[in-house]
């Protein structure tokens, strides 16, 4: 809302919506929506707790997390200059408020995202507020709703932001294990990493009366494909046609909705159930001693500029050559059960030393004709529904997965919009984090944002040397923090996106060396380091019980909740 003049500022403002001038305390008193029109202007947090929650009721969960600048990023402002400034200007510790509340006599969690603190993104304290939250709803036995505004991930902490998507979906999943209800309410707007997460895995997806969901903004979906936005686009409406949330919901209709939500499944809540005694300790330890890292761990001395060209070499071996040169037997599955078969993701039943296993990787290509036909390895939401019956199947039939990652991102267009991008990336990281098989995942070539996390939630996961892992790219981040996208290299500096900065942060555990002349000047040299590098690492997972498993890859990704200075999330 904008003022109209300097001294009316407090008494007056104008709805962006239909330009009424309006009065202040009368919009409030209408729940800040426009009652000339019905526009929901945005809220902050605390207001948006106070307008949910039965009063009185309110009791805020503790806020306070050490400084968190997990790899020391400075782009024109150093990022702990930005943290204060948003300090200062919203009163909040950070882009989220969790508490405890009633909704209609309900007992529930809430964790209230604020747009107005760094446009809302995603970082490790985000998602380790949100993670203690589930946590105690999950004590409580009372269910989590989760209220979404933000941009998507937090650049400035790099891939660790990346990994909040995990975290946080794995505690989403304990409580869909305990048989609790989880809520999320979609507020504008709600994009990125978040959208591809805990906004959409939820039990219940609602969405507040105007708002906007989506996995690409629409700025990005304007700038690839060079089209016009079709009428309404990832707006709730369109949402609701297209399948993708339960119901829109007026403003002044959410709470007595929720109210009614819990009221209704209340009734359904089990017991808890019984704790399974087992020591993750000695499975932890027995892991590490069992796959000792490999020769890649030398520091690096190319410029990470350099790498991500070299990553994003067009002779580059692609999933397809790996299962040819690594893997014997390869049969190619295909179809995701629902309407399509995505080019871009190959899997199928191939074997590793004899062992018969379930590769899902994505598939780039050589030349323009094979990129373009593979649409360059951005999988379409019918891509990771393949990938997901795929990983389901070899949970069932008792096979490993390995994954194989090489994506410049998910597939930012309309139609992959339209068909739930955000919701199928959100069910897969969340499927991977209670899958009861071993899963390894390579990072091969370009690790893209939330379309590499949907295959590399895994209990290892390895790096090629020349490879890179981002939360966004290069030329991405330089475009909305630098003056210009010209800034590229110095962002992808920033980003710390090379293995070897991965290693140190804990995002990896192993690098896998590339020949000196990197994987496309000797690709056999290439696939038989990265075979042993396999073996290594699948066969003492294989020896673990499948319930062990799935709380060890947990304990994997609950440390980058808590990466920070001092603590990193790689010292172990
Ligand atoms: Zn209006």
């Amino acid at each position: 809302m904008t003022a109209t003049a300097p001294r009316e500022e407090q008494l007056w403002s104008r709805c962006p919506g239909c330009a009424s001038l309006l009065y202040r305390k009368r919009l409030r008193r209408n729940l800040d929506v426009c009652p000339e029109c019905g526009e929901h202007a945005r809220l902050g947090a605390p207001e948006r707790l106070r307008q949910l929650v039965d009063p009185g009721s309110l009791r805020l969960l503790p806020d306070q997390l050490p400084e968190t600048d997990p790899i020391d990023f400075v782009d024109v402002l150093p990022y702990p200059h930005r943290l204060s400034a948003a300090r200062a200007s919203t009163g909040l510790a950070e882009a989220v408020v969790c508490a405890t509340a009633t909704i209609g006599a309900h007992p529930a969690v809430l964790a209230v995202m604020d747009f107005r603190f760094l446009g809302g993104s995603l970082g490790c304290a985000v998602g380790e507020l949100i993670t203690r939250a589930a946590e105690r709803a999950l004590d409580d036995r009372v269910p989590l709703i989760l209220v979404t505004a933000s941009g998507g991930a937090r650049m400035q902490e790099g891939v660790l932001s990346l990994m909040q998507m995990a975290t946080v979906s794995q505690a989403i999943a304990a409580l869909r294990e305990a048989g609790l209800l989880t809520v999320s309410v979609l507020t504008d707007p709600t994009y990125g990493g978040v959208a591809a997460s805990f906004a959409t895995n939820t039990d219940l997806v609602l969405a507040e009366s105007g708002a906007r969901m989506g996995f690409a903004g629409p700025r990005v979906i304007r700038q690839v494909t060079g089209r016009a936005l079709p009428e309404g686009f990832q707006s709730a409406d369109v949402l609701l046609r297209h399948g993708q949330v339960d119901m829109v919901v007026q403003r002044r209709s959410l709470r007595a909705r929720l109210g009614a939500l819990l009221a209704a499944t209340r009734a359904a809540r089990p017991a808890r159930p019984p704790v399974p005694r087992q020591d993750p300790a000695a499975c932890r330890e027995r892991l590490a001693d069992a796959a000792p890292a490999g020769g890649g761990d030398t520091p690096a001395v190319r410029d990470a500029w350099d790498t991500v060209r070299l990553a994003r070499h067009p002779g580059r071996p692609t999933t397809l050559d790996y299962l040819d040169s690594v893997f014997d037997g390869f049969l190619e599955l295909h179809g995701d059960r629902i309407g399509g078969d995505c080019p871009a993701v190959v899997g199928g039943v191939a074997r590793l030393a004899d062992r018969h296993v379930m590769v899902i990787g994505h598939q780039k290509g050589h030349t323009t004709a094979e990129l373009v036909a593979r649409n360059f390895g951005m999988a379409s939401p019918a891509g990771h529904r393949k990938a997901l019956r795929l990983m389901r199947l070899a949970a069932r039939l008792g096979l490993p997965v390995i994954t194989l990652v090489d994506t410049p991102g998910a597939d930012p267009g309309v139609s992959a919009e339209e068909q739930g991008q955000a919701a199928a990336i959100a069910e897969n990281i969340l499927t991977l984090t209670v899958l009861p098989t071993p899963v390894l995942a390579v990072i091969t070539g370009e690790g893209g944002s939330g379309g590499a996390l949907a295959l590399a939630v895994a209990d290892r996961v390895l790096m090629l040397d020349n490879a890179v892992y981002s939360v966004i790219s290069p030329e991405g981040c330089a475009a909305i923090l630098w003056p210009d996208r010209s800034a590229a290299p110095q962002a992808a500096r920033a980003l710390k996106l090379t293995a070897p900065d991965l290693r140190r942060l804990g995002v990896v555990d192993e690098v896998v060396p590339e020949p000196t002349t990197a994987a496309h000047g000797d690709p056999a040299e290439t696939a038989r380091r990265l075979r042993a590098a396999l073996l290594s690492n699948l066969l003492p997972l294989l020896d673990v019980p499948p319930a062990m498993l799935v709380r060890l890859r947990r304990q994997r990704f609950r440390r980058f909740g808590m990466a920070r200075a001092g603590t990193r999330a790689g010292a172990r």
